[in-house]
């Protein structure tokens, strides 16, 4: 029996954050260097597993790289639904 999740929304740090505030609450890992196949291919491997699949190429700044634009029709392309 196949198992399918309502509802997945998948968190990808592309890149990180270049700051490193102290009041930050999400940590501080290292700064990533994600492909956009990378992240494409993830995301594939994902979305058979729910009804509604919604991907983030950020969890902490999504503006970091200059082809934040890009990214973001990417994830809309990706994703059911972009919440923000
Ligand atoms: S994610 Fe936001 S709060 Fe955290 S280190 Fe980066 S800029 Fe600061």
């Amino acid at each position: 029996m196949e198992v399918k999740l309502k509802k997945l929304t998948l968190c990808l740090d592309m890149f990180g954050c270049p700051n490193r505030c102290r009041h930050c609450w999400v940590g501080h890992p290292p700064n990533g260097h994600m492909t956009v196949t990378d992240l494409t291919e993830i995301a594939a491997q994902f979305r058979p597993y729910a009804s509604e699949f919604e991907v983030f190429d950020w969890y902490r700044e999504p503006d970091f790289k200059d082809n934040y634009k890009e990214l973001w029709e990417l994830r809309k392309q990706l994703s059911d639904e972009v919440m923000l």
